[in-house]
């Protein structure tokens, strides 16, 4: 936390405003659209619940197709199954580790050359690890075929191509404030989106899809999806020091990439041209040809040995006993980072003394 957060909900507190709207939730929704450069955002209670309301109004159900990154956490793709929808898995690309193009236009192409001629509903993409997708190439394969994009930016605030922000290029962008995220609001999501109808649409859903009359009366099936005023008011406070938690995170990836620099067999994850990622998460790849055998497995191993919490990448979808029966086109590249990746501590409550610790096992684990 900042130290702010108890400002905003204490006045939260002080005016009674203990539901899932008002001044803080109009306060942060204003400061997500104003940050992202998205002309609208929507604070909702979950990541998930943003990507579930996302599928809906683009009118996914039963029996329909969804493409969906493989190499991702496992809550791009469940909403997809919430609706009785079957995902059909995208495999990444070496340069930013996201969503293929090449491979997404072979998807898409057998969805519609198969017996029952699918059309996919939707592509959901993600920057995973706050690196952005090549968006120009994927949405130019989605306008070719009409198919609208929802952009998994949950791991990406902040993030950017060319100076336009991740969250902001799709016709649906959604972001997450889970505990674990670069802010969070102990819980909690947004939808953003350049179209008011669909935020609206998305508003109305999420407040149990209550019609416009004195009594309670409904016509849809609703959800329970805002995000309350007391959270909302953690948000505002967090949105004052994303810029300096992005650069925390970016000046620790700088500091690994130093330290690791000679270490044969250990590779970092370059922003390409125009990219700038919030570097949420340093990941490293480990190739156990070049450190003389040393393989990620060891390294986690010897960084868990003294109370060091490392982890793999994710493991892509197409890998999960739940997804694993689904399509999924294959360019190879999600199952090496599954092998050779590593995430490293990358909390922005490190101290410098901290990350000398984590300097000192990493340096002894691969014997340099
Ligand atoms: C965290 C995360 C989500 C889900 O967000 P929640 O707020 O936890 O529901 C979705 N996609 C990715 C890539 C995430 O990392």
């Amino acid at each position: 936390m900042s130290g702010k957060e108890q400002h905003y909900i204490n006045e939260a507190f002080d005016t009674n405003w203990i539901a899932p709207l008002g001044p803080n939730v109009d306060g942060f929704e204003a400061s997500l659209a104003e940050f992202t450069g998205a002309r609208h955002a929507l604070s909702l209670s979950s990541g998930t619940a943003a990507i579930h309301l996302s599928l809906l109004m683009l009118g996914v159900r039963t029996g329909d197709c969804v493409i969906c990154q493989s190499f991702t956490f496992s809550a791009s793709a469940n909403p997809i199954s919430y609706l009785g929808a079957s995902p059909v898995l995208v495999d990444s690309e070496a340069e930013t580790w996201n969503m293929c193009p090449g491979a997404l236009e072979d998807a898409i192409q057998a969805c519609i050359d198969s017996p029952d001629s699918k059309k996919p509903k939707a592509i959901i993409v993600v920057h995973l690890y706050g690196m952005p997708a090549k968006m120009e190439k994927i949405l130019a394969v989605a306008a070719r075929y009409g198919i609208p994009v929802i952009e998994d930016a949950a791991e990406a605030l902040g993030s950017e191509i060319n100076g336009k922000k991740c969250g902001s290029f799709g016709l649906l962008g959604i972001l997450s404030f889970n505990g674990n995220k670069i802010i969070t609001t102990s819980g909690g999501g947004a939808l953003l989106s350049e179209d008011e109808q669909l935020i609206n649409r998305a508003r109305f859903l999420a407040t149990q899809a209550r019609d416009p009359a004195p009594h309670y009366q409904h016509s849809e099936i609703g959800y329970n999806y805002r995000m309350s005023n007391i959270l909302a008011g953690v948000g505002r406070a967090q949105m004052q020091v994303l810029e300096e938690r992005i650069a925390r995170r970016r000046w620790i990836y700088d500091f690994y990439r130093e330290l690791l620099a000679g270490s044969e067999g250990v590779s970092f994850f370059p922003e390409p041209k125009g990219s700038y990622s919030n570097r949420w998460l340093t990941t490293i790849l480990i190739n156990p040809e070049k450190t003389g055998g040393i393989n990620r497995e060891d390294i986690r191993l010897a960084l868990e040995a003294e109370n060091i919490e490392s982890r793999p990448l994710w493991k892509p979808m197409h890998q999960q006993p739940v997804f694993s029966h689904y399509p999924f086109f294959k360019t190879g590249v999600s199952d090496m980072l599954f092998e050779q990746g590593l995430c490293l501590p990358s909390g922005t409550g490190m101290t410098n003394s901290d990350l000398d610790r984590i300097a000192a096992a990493l340096k002894k684990a691969l014997n340099f």
